[in-house]
């Protein structure tokens, strides 16, 4: 049976991940992110199970079915970085059939291949995490900062961190472009972030739905 671009990870159904709506978590290849985030959780969570299987598409629908038995009014896809998956239209055409709307999770830096799957009406929300502040320009010391959120490290070219910037404004806009319904944004508070990153932020995003989540430190 042909592997789905999804992990096979049993994680429980919530009300939290979209707030108020029952939905449920499936993931793309955790290693697969052109970002390397400052203890990225997603990586330390998969690093923890040791498995790193994809559902085939038997196990998929088995589990597809099991949610529609509980409720689950949305499914949400993270990674990784789903985008750069190359199976996911495939994997998000299964979902969709079977009468589920979905949430993709993105970095937000791949804004041609988001309005693709919003044209071909493969995604009904986005949820776009706006890392640091968005300007045309940074402080010695905001690089510094910066380029550890994105990259966990400083060595890294200014054009990388200008290109971010770039991607992720090219994605808001789409986000007002289209308004799809399970849409948020988000910023985890890495330690890293000053108030007036933080505030900067809030700035750049104030017509749109954007939350700030606590930064919880992984364990090494
Ligand atoms: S974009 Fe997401 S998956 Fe990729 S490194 Fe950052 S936190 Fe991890």
């Amino acid at each position: 049976m042909k592997l789905s671009p999804f992990l096979k990870v049993d994680t429980p159904t919530s009300f939290r991940d979209h707030p108020g709506v029952h939905s449920i978590l499936f993931y793309t290849d955790i290693n697969l992110c052109n970002l390397n985030c400052f203890q990225c959780h997603n990586r330390y969570f998969f690093s923890k199970l040791g498995n790193t299987e994809f559902m085939n598409y038997e196990e998929l629908s088995q589990k597809l079915s099991m949610a529609k038995l509980l409720g689950v009014e949305l499914v949400i896809v993270s990674g990784g970085e789903p985008t750069l998956e190359p199976n996911l239209e495939e994997g998000l055409s299964f979902v969709k059939e079977r009468g589920f709307p979905i949430r993709l999770d993105t970095n937000g830096t791949n804004p041609k291949k988001l309005e693709k799957l919003i044209k071909n009406r493969l995604i009904d929300g986005i949820a776009l995490d706006v890392k640091i502040p968005l300007l045309d320009e940074y402080t010695p010391n905001q690089k510094k900062r910066f380029k550890r959120i994105l990259f966990s490290e400083e060595e890294v070219s200014d054009r990388a961190l200008l290109e971010y910037t770039k991607h992720v404004e090219i994605t808001i806009n789409l986000i007002m472009k289209y308004s799809l319904p399970f849409t948020i944004l988000r910023t985890v508070e890495y330690p890293l972030l000053t108030g007036e990153d933080k505030s900067l932020i809030s700035e750049s995003v104030k017509s749109l739905p954007h939350q700030f989540n606590p930064f919880y430190p992984v364990e090494e």
